[in-house]
Formats: C-alpha cells, structure tokens, sequence
C-alpha cells in the first residue's frame, strides 16, 4: 500500500530522548528531543510525522559528531516534516536533535488538557496525552507509524509540587531552579509512538500492590482514593491471570491506572501508563450495580489484555488494528469469565444489546458495512477502524475459532505466536500460522472467509431422510441478489434422536451439504453453545420442535433463537405477531440477559405504536410474573444478576408497561434516589431515574441537574446524565443539549447523552432539528473520537417524515472522521423505518387480538 501519508522507509528510529516541559498556565509546552536514526541508504533529505508543533531548530549529527544545521519543511495536509541539510545524507546511524514548542490544546488528543474543580472548589488542570492513533506527532516530532517502533527515554520538567508519571518508572528527580523539578524515567522496551504516554497535574497515588513483582498503582485527581479499591483488586487479579494464559511475563517495569476527567475513550493501553475515563476505573462499590462493576472490570482486563497484545506485539499497519481490539476484547471476556464466574461474561458478550457483538450482527447484514480487516489509507480511516466491526465481530470470531479449535489448543498457539514476534511488528496471518502450529486445522483458510469478506451467514437447516441438510447463504436486512459470500463454517451442532442427544462439530464449507445421520433428528441446536457468526433458519417443523424445548436450552441458544427470529422480522421473512408470540412464551424466563434483550426489542416494537395501551398491556403480561416473582425488595445472598434482572424488569414494567403502581413507587423514592445513590439498592435506584425521569416534570429535572452538578462520583455522574435523557418535554431537552454546547457537561460526554435525546422518541424530532442547525457547532466541540454518536440513534429515530428529513441533510452533509458509521446508521435506519410501514397493521391486529 502506498500513499502520501505513509512515511517513506528510508530512516529508522531505533531511540528517542524526550524531554517535555509543559507549561500548564500557558497552555503550551516546550521540548528537545535526540533521535537516533539508522539510515541503510543515501538520501536528500529525512521525513518524518510532526503536525501543530513549531520546529525551532533541528539538526543532523553524525557518527563522527559534526552537527548540520537541517531546514524543516512542513507538510500539513500530510502531518509530515522534511528535513534537508544541503547535501545527501550517507548511510549509517544518525542524531537528530530538535527543539520544539506546541500547545496543550482542548481536543482530547495529542498532548492535551483536562481541567476538574478540586475540593476548595478551584478549577486545576492535568497535562495528559492520548496518542492512537496518530497523535503522536502532535506532541514530538516522530515516526508516527506502528512498525516504527524504537526505545523511549523520557525526562519531563514540571513543577515540583505536581505529579509527572510516563511508561516507566521514575529513575530519578532532581529539583532545578524555579520551584520546578527534572524527572527522569527508565528506558522503555521497544514499542511503538502511539503507546507512550505523559501525565502531569495535581494528582494522588494510591500505594503500589505487588504483583509478583511488579508494583501497580491507581493514580486519580485528589479526594477519590475510596474509590480506588476495586481498580486494585480487578487489576492484580487479571495481571497474574493474563501472565499465566500467555505464559509470558509482563514486559514493562510497573503498572499506573491513571483516571483523566476528560477523556475521549473509555481507556488507552499505553505501556505501564495507561489512562482511563474516570467511570471506567475509579467506582463505589456500594452505590454501583453489577453492569458499572463488570464494565471497570471489563476495560481493566482488556487494557492489561494489550500490554502482550497490542503493546508487545504489535500490527504493522492500521488495517490490524482490529485483530489488536479483537483480541484484547476476547481476552477481557475470558479474564472477567474467570474473576467472575457468576457474571456469567461470555453470554453477555453475545447477548448485551448495544453492546459490540449485537450491533456488528446488525451493522454487518447492511449493504455499507466493511470487512473485519480493510485497507487504511489516513488517519481518519485509522480512527473509523475503531468500532463494532473490530471489537464486537472481531472478538466474535475469535471466540468462534476458540471453541472449534478447543480452548487449550487455542492458548497455546497464542502462546507461540507471541513469543516468536516479541518486541516486533505482525500481519493477522502470523496469528493464524500461531494456531496452526498448535493445531491440524486450516485456520488461515477458515479465518479468511470471515474477515476479508464482509457480511456474515444463515445457515437453512432441513430434515432430509437420514441426515440434516445445511444451506448457507449470506444474511442481508435488505436482500440483494449481489450479496453471494460464502464462509468456512465452524458449526457446532446439537441434536437430539431416539438414543438420546449428542453434538457434532462441523466445518460447513460448500453452499449445500448433506450431514449423514443414522437415527432420525426429532430437533437440533445449529447453533449449540451460541458461539457461531450466523444465524440459523429452520424449517418450520424444526422451529415448532424447539418451542416446548426453550426451557431446556442453555441462555445463549435461547437467546439466539429469539434474535435470529428478531432479525428474520426486520429483514421481512418472518411476520411481526410470529415475533411476538414467540416472544410472549419467555414470561418464566430467570436469565438476566435474555430479558435484557428482550426489553430492548419490545422498546424497538414500542416505536411503532406510541402511547398505544394495548401495547403497554402486552408488556405487563409479559413481565408482570417476573415482577410479582422478585418485587422491589433485595434479598440477602442473593446473585449480582438476580439483582440486576430486577432493576431492568421494574424498568421496562413502568416504562413500556407503564404500570402505574410501578410508576409512582418509582416516583415517590425518585427524590432520596437523586439526593442519595445509596437511598435503595444500587439496581433498583437506575429503575427509579429511569421511569421517575420517563414520567418527570420541570421539578424533578431541576434536582437531576443540581444533583450532577456537584457530584464527583463517576457512575452516578453518568446515570444523572443519562436520566436526563429519559425526560419528555421538549423545553427540558433542550436544556440539556444547551448543557452539552455551553460546557456544564464534559465535551467527553456530550456525544452520548446528545444521541439518548435522539433515541427519545418524545424528543428525538426537536433535538434533530437542534442537531441539524447547530452541526458545525457541534463538530467543533466535541472531541473526534466521540462524533461518531451524533449518528449513533438515527435507527431509533423511525417516525418515517423525520427520517426523510435526515436523510436529506446527510445528503448535503459531509462527515469525514465517521463516514462509514454515517452510511451504516442510515441505511439501518431505512430498514427499521420499512420495517414499520411494512408490519405496523400486523403488530396493531396481535395486540387486538
Ligand atoms: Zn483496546
């Protein structure tokens, strides 16, 4: 692949000497750094990535030291600088100095500033960065590119009543003139630009646990050290447990979870340093319910997942990014599956509705999704790889090959992959070749169907005599005679014969194939376990013999058959009320996620029949035994999911329900909630935001507001945020998105709650409209990596005169930093749309009937 902004390969940094004094009053900082380079053949000139940095010198100085004077050429369009000296640059190695100024800017990337008010009530700022994708050439000037990877010396100058923590640890701090103080750090292993690190401000540091070995430590703006307990306790538990899986130790020195108030990401995993969104690492364990927990829990383990994965090893190019976040997301299941047992982590990865997996299933049964690995061109592409196609598909299709292989065959090909590219650069097929070698499989031939094509499979599953036959063809919400993709299937098949019931692996690589069964099939699981990327059709006599099974079968493969009949509706082969008889017979279900997803498509069904009470009488049937079953009361010893299934049947009892007994305990307990996380047990009190808020006035909204303006809790900072999405009025949404445009919420946060308003179907009409007028506005303030939530509800929004209206301003619209998520979101939003016009008289005669 080439283009102009690829670096040319005609110089190679083997180590940096950074030294970065930041002036934090100023907003500005100010560098040197020494680069030793190894040039293999004579050129005009150096060039390398800087963009935003003002060079005010830089020099070549050779072997035998004599030092040229070099002039900078700057390339913006290209982020790139061109150093000359005058005269041909020989072969061999090489210094290159520079000094260099640039600025803590406000945009959440590069080296950048995030402000918090402490406990005095005085606003103080940290200095920190965030390099991927390309970013690093905001802060120095570098090789910006992964397979660039060299050792990073690090020396940062700061005021020496602040905290100053990079990838190592800290080697030395002398005091200098000024009130300010050197601090140097340890070498770093070789590694790539884009995972150093540098933080700087007013923090606190927890103690370091030792982790056989190697000290861990949280580090979080001042007042926040009760909430540092659990980072601790998740963190020592998933370095050991993820040292022991790869069989490789840890290959940094120390280990800092460092909580940024303004943060684009949820984490990144810069060596030894790495940087979280607050919500996702500091958390109360007594106001919190079992999603917060396990989601601190999940981006701890996936962090650390990618310091052997990621940091360690690494892609050679953009386009593997996904099998970095696909395996790190694979890896945080399998860690948070062995912390937890009772979170029960594989089947919410399959099952959590707006989570990765369930929306890359939708994302990839659209004509605009993309292949799992695609080619990157800039850094906008680079920025767009990171959605649910690499994390949730991607993760997905490992855990498919994982169990087809056999889960100990799979560690260890992973094992010899990693060992054999330690401290180097790699293409998704040295994966593959890894677990070759631990196998006899094809793996490489499998794994390509899946991720150099787009799309995914049904598999039509048929009694023939003496056998099943198995027709694959490629699923689309829209059917497209083009659509003609074809995969190695790695099925697992369960089926059950007058002897009894087994289980057959089976590679279904043909479009047909007969599978040879001696006893005749009396029903069959093709999808046993629920693991698989497809979604299996049976014929009807098969689907009926699954009914009085559902029962019986494990949660995910219930789940899977109620989803695939979901996504048979939406695509038109299978009619609303079947959807929703078959959805009726899960009243006597006890799985916490299978009722998860369940709320979600009855939400998804509820925006075809606003404020219908037949609809709402349908809900309370459907839930009403599982809320007479549990009630409002915890009881002692009771399971984490049995507490959280509570909190989201009350939910979708009181609102889709509307039940107004639920309705107005929640209302009467909605104040103490707001004023006091811990007024009732943490999953009840997010039903009580949700359906007080969902059924709230101007009084209510006012307590939400001044409660999260003085909160420092960062899960109850996110559920006031998110129960102000939940209310009705038009005057209060706009309040709200008034707040996210004049600063009261954080840039970090004002994509998402923008896009709760935009699925409120009460207020989605008059905040698009806000949305549409105010775009620039908008693009301007929120951080990049978070505009992609702008669009992020549009298939929520399926009022069919409103979807036309945003149709047309994305046709005059451009959205380059999330192009592609655009196209997906409005073509899902078509079909969700068609989906009504086609099924809205169906679903109002199942309601009458
Ligand atoms: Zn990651």
């Amino acid at each position: 692949m080439s283009s102009a902004h690829r670096l040319p390969r005609t110089a190679f940094p083997r180590r940096y000497e950074i030294t970065l004094e930041p002036d934090i009053p100023t907003s500005s900082f100010s560098g040197t750094e020494t680069v030793t380079i190894e040039i293999p053949e004579s050129v005009e000139s150096v060039t390398l990535n800087a963009i935003e940095l003002e060079i005010e010198s830089a020099h070549l100085v050779d072997a035998a030291g004599s030092r040229l004077r070099a002039a900078v050429e700057y390339d913006e369009p290209n982020e790139q600088i061109t150093l000359s000296t005058g005269r041909p640059i020989d072969p061999g190695e090489w210094q290159v100095e520079f000094s260099f100024r640039g600025t803590l800017n406000d945009q959440l990337r590069g080296f950048y500033r995030s402000t918090f008010t402490d406990e005095a009530g005085v606003e103080q700022t940290i200095a920190t960065t965030q390099f991927e994708a390309a970013d690093a050439r905001r802060a120095f000037p570098c090789w910006d590119e992964p397979d660039y990877k060299a050792v990073f010396s690090v020396t940062l100058i700061v005021p020496d009543d602040l905290e100053a923590i990079s990838n190592m640890a800290e080697v030395a701090r002398k005091p200098r003139e000024g009130g300010k103080a050197v601090v140097r750090y340890a070498d770093s292993p070789i590694m790539s630009t884009y995972l150093v690190a540098f933080v700087v401000g007013p923090l606190e540091i927890t103690d370091p646990v030792d982790v056989d070995g190697i000290p861990l430590r949280v580090v979080y703006p001042p007042g926040k050290g009760d909430l540092t307990d659990f980072a601790l306790e998740v963190g020592a538990y998933a370095l050991r447990w993820l040292s022991d899986y790869y069989d490789i130790p840890y290959p940094g020195d120390k280990v800092d979870f460092i909580a940024i108030p303004d943060f684009a990401f949820g984490a990144m995993e810069n060596l030894g340093a790495i940087t979280y969104r607050e919500n996702a690492v500091l958390i109360d364990l007594e106001t919190t319910g079992q999603y917060e927990q396990r989601r601190v829990a999940d981006v701890i383990a996936h962090e650390l997942a990618h310091m052997w994965f990621g940091d360690l090893v690494t892609m050679k190019w953009w386009d593997g990014i996904w099998l970095n976040e696909a395996f790190a997301s694979f890896m945080e299941m399998k860690t948070v599956e062995s912390y937890r047992p009772d979170w029960k982590r594989w089947l919410a990865f399959a099952v959590d509705p707006g989570a990765e997996r369930t929306d890359s299933m939708d994302i990839d049964a659209l004509a605009s999704t993309r292949a799992v690995e695609f080619e990157v061109r800039s850094p906008d592409e680079a920025n767009e790889m990171f959605d649910p196609l690499t994390y949730g598909k991607g993760a997905a299709l490992l855990r498919m090959i994982e169990q087809y292989l056999g889960v100990e065959t799979f560690r260890e090909g992973v094992g010899s992959y990693l060992r054999e590219h330690s401290y180097a650069n790699t293409e998704t097929d040295d994966l593959w070749k890894g677990l070759e070698s631990a196998s006899d499989e094809k793996v490489g031939q499998i794994m390509n169907t899946w991720i150099l094509q787009e799309g995914y499979p049904e598999v039509i599953v048929e009694r023939v005599d003496h056998g099943l036959r198995l027709t694959q063809r490629q699923f689309r919400y829209v059917e497209d005679p083009e659509a003609m993709n074809r995969w190695m299937i790695p099925m697992q098949i369960r089926l059950g014969t007058a002897d009894g019931e087994i289980t057959i692996h089976h590679l279904l690589a043909d479009e047909t194939e007969i599978l040879p069964l001696e006893n005749p099939v009396e029903w069959v699981i093709a999808n046993a376990g629920g693991h698989g990327f497809y979604r299996t059709r049976y014929e009807a006599a098969l689907l009926g013999a699954l009914r009085p099974k559902l029962a019986d079968l494990d949660p995910l493969e219930r789940f899977t058959l109620l989803d695939d009949t979901w996504a048979f509706t939406v695509e038109g082969s299978v009619q609303i009320g079947e959807f929703a008889a078959l959805a009726a017979g899960f009243s006597d279900e006890r799985e916490h996620a299978v009722w998860q997803m369940l709320s979600t498509h009855l939400l998804e069904l509820s925006r075809y029949v606003p404020n219908d009470a037949r609809f709402a009488a349908f809900v309370r049937h459907l839930v009403s035994p599982t809320v007479e079953r549990i009630g409002w009361e915890p009881q002692d010893g009771e399971a984490d999911l049995t507490r959280r299934l509570r909190g989201q049947v009350l939910t979708t009892y009181g609102r889709l329900g509307r039940d107004e007994a639920t309705i107005k305990h929640a209302q009467d307990l909605f104040h103490a909630v707001v004023a006091d996380p811990s007024a009732v047990d943490a999953e009840v009190a997010l039903a009580v935001l949700a359906i007080g808020a969902a059924n709230g006035g101007v009084e209510e909204y006012e307590a939400v507001v001044k409660a999260y303006e003085g909160n420092t809790n960062p899960q109850q900072q996110v559920r006031l945020l998110r129960s102000l999405t939940y209310f009705t009025d038009v005057d209060l949404a706009d309040r709200t998105f008034e707040m996210t445009v004049n600063g009261d919420i954080r840039s970090q946060d004002g994509g998402w709650v923008i896009s709760g308003l935009m699925a409120n179907q009460s207020t989605a009409d008059h905040i698009w409209n806000r949305v549409s007028r105010d775009w620039q506005q908008l693009i301007d303030l929120l951080p990049p990596a978070t505009q992609r939530y702008l669009v992020h509800s549009l298939p929520a929004m399926v009022e069919p005169g409103l979807a036309r209206r945003v149709q047309a301003f994305f046709g005059e619209t451009e959205f380059p930093v999330a192009a592609k998520s655009l196209s997906q979101k409005l073509e899902l939003q078509e079909a969700m749309v068609g989906l009504g016009e086609r099924e809205r008289d169906r679903l109002v005669s199942f309601l009458d009937r």
